[in-house]
């Protein structure tokens, strides 16, 4: 991504209170179809006064929102939903446009938001608070859930409306106003959802975009208005992120990068592991968080897998995510692209065996898009750096091990730990691993264990800073503060002064 060269498409704007912000951008980047390498918009890079701004807006429409009926909270969510639904196709093609990601796989991604919004459509009853009689003589304690104001999410490019949608509709359900500061590679996904909020009847302030860079998400941390900033982001950004607003007293979840594993022992079913790890690991050109980057494969499992994954590998089609024939899509950027391409560089100078050399890849037609095709080494060993860092391409990495033992010794010794697989036919061997690993989140013969709405994401170690993961009751209880009430009625009992501490 370059400073504007393409001053004839139509500019992105900030959302700032229900509409368009039309103060004129001082700063323009361009944004890309991946696909073809044409700029297809061009995205404002907040300033300060910029955040200002917007921030001010969530503020004021914050009273209104907060005192706003809990029913008629809900049912812009359910309003919402129904926008989601009949506009998803729509969602999606943005999604593939500045992303990349093939078709099926948009769908897919706003499915997964979706369903986070139905989860917070249940508000009402997620933010019910406790209830105990007599506690006391005639003393009853209850305890509450309160929004916490406005509150920020920073989200990366590779989901860019699941993620904004992890955070936002139990934020905005529970009772905060919201500002989005989505990826500056991919940002029209966050504008189009800000016009169906509208559409659902959101009122203005409510739910913000902010576009930028570090210059924005810096000014949301230190912004005295925020109260809490939920994050997505590589791990560096991540750390600076958790540690820069925890100082200034802020909540803080931040998600950070990953290098998932997939275990398979010798007695899994290989045919199904093949099939798991080709779809985990290309999946959005492994794009993904979950994405698989290494098999760690235990005894003669590589011998028996490797044939199967070339097989496979040789049968995929990568091509613009627009068209139906087209399994994988390009990189995000051209930078993006470049630096896959450097990794295997490196794995090869590390002596790694390149099994299948994915920057040979040339799709018909689309000479200038950013394109590297699915790519496999063997015989990596951990301190290579294709094993140890994240490439966030399509490349598998095949470890061989001796042992389970082996197996989990080296999972646990990752810097990263979001999620993690095992594939076997061995009960015991599974209900094993889930207890003995040190990871977020584990699949039992399931390769990309993304928790369902109603259950909680995130991950350990450098996978995720602060307490709290994304949606399910950790969502609603990260977006709401407890207040603990204790009451009783005047009572003639009650007469007298005593400076005792109760002793019920
Ligand atoms: P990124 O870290 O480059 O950017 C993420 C966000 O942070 C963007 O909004 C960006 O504008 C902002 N940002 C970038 N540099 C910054 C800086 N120096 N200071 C402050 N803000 C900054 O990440 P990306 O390339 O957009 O997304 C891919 C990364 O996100 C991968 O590492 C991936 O693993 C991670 N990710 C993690 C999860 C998870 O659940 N743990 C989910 C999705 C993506």
């Amino acid at each position: 991504m370059t400073t504007t060269s393409a001053p004839s498409v139509t500019a992105l704007t900030h959302w700032v209170d229900g509409a368009r912000d039309e103060t004129p951008a001082e700063r323009l980047l361009d944004v890309h179809n991946p696909a073809t390498g044409e700029v297809v918009t061009r995205v404002p890079m907040a300033t300060v006064a910029d955040v200002d701004r917007v921030v001010a807006a969530a503020k004021a429409a914050l009273p209104g929102w907060r005192e706003t009926s809990m029913t008629k909270r809900a049912q812009v969510m359910f309003a919402f939903r129904e926008q989601l639904n009949a506009r998803k196709a729509e969602l999606a093609e943005v999604v593939t446009r500045e992303h990349g990601k093939v078709h099926e796989d948009a769908m897919g991604e706003v499915t997964r938001g979706l369903e986070v919004v139905e989860f917070a459509c249940g508000m009402p009853h997620l933010i019910k608070g406790e209830h105990a009689e007599q506690v006391s003589g005639g003393i009853d304690i209850w305890s509450i859930r309160q929004p916490l104001g406005v509150v920020a999410g920073i989200t990366p490019f590779n989901f860019p409306a699941m993620v904004p949608m992890w955070m936002f509709p139990i934020a905005i359900a529970a009772g905060n106003t919201f500002v989005l500061k989505p990826s500056e590679k991919d940002p029209s996904a966050a504008n189009l959802i800000a016009c169906m909020l509208k559409d659902a009847g959101l009122p203005p302030g409510v739910f913000n975009v902010l576009h930028g860079d570090a210059v924005a998400v810096n000014r949301l941390i230190e912004h005295p208005d925020v109260a809490a900033i939920s994050s997505v982001s590589s791990t560096p950004v991540a750390r600076h992120v958790y540690e820069t607003a925890t100082k200034q007293g802020k909540r803080v979840q931040a998600l950070g990068g990953a290098k998932n594993h997939m275990v398979v022992l010798p007695d899994a079913d290989m045919d199904l592991a093949a099939d798991a790890a080709i779809g985990a690991a290309f999946g959005s050109a492994g794009q993904r968080c979950m994405a698989v980057s290494v098999l760690v494969a235990v005894g003669d499992a590589a011998d028996r897998l490797r044939p199967k994954l070339e097989e496979r590998m040789a049968k995929l089609t990568t091509g613009p995510g627009n068209q139906a024939s087209s399994e994988m899509g390009p990189l995000v950027t051209a930078e993006a692209r470049d630096r896959v391409a450097d990794y295997v560089a490196q794995g090869e100078a590390a002596g790694a065996d390149l099994v299948v050399d994915g920057r040979t890849l040339r799709v018909d037609g689309h000479d200038d898009g950013f394109w590297v095709g699915p790519t496999l080494f063997d015989n990596v060993t951990t301190d290579m750096s294709i094993y140890r860092e994240e490439i966030f391409g399509p490349v598998l990495d095949i470890v061989r091990v001796d042992s389970y033992a082996d197996a989990l010794e080296m999972v646990n010794a990752s810097e990263y730990a979001n999620g993690v697989a095992i594939f076997t036919n061995d009960g015991g061997a599974a209900r094993r691993f889930q207890h003995e690993v040190e990871v977020g989140m584990i699949g039992i013969n399931v390769p990309v264990p993304v928790p369902m709405a109603y259950f909680s994401f995130g991950g350990w170690k450098a996978s995720l800073f602060g307490d709290t993961h994304m949606h399910g009751m950790e969502g609603v209880r990260f977006f709401t503060r407890a207040k603990a009430i204790t009451g009783r009625w005047p009572d003639p009992s009650h007469r007298g002064v005593n400076l005792g501490f109760p002793t019920n």
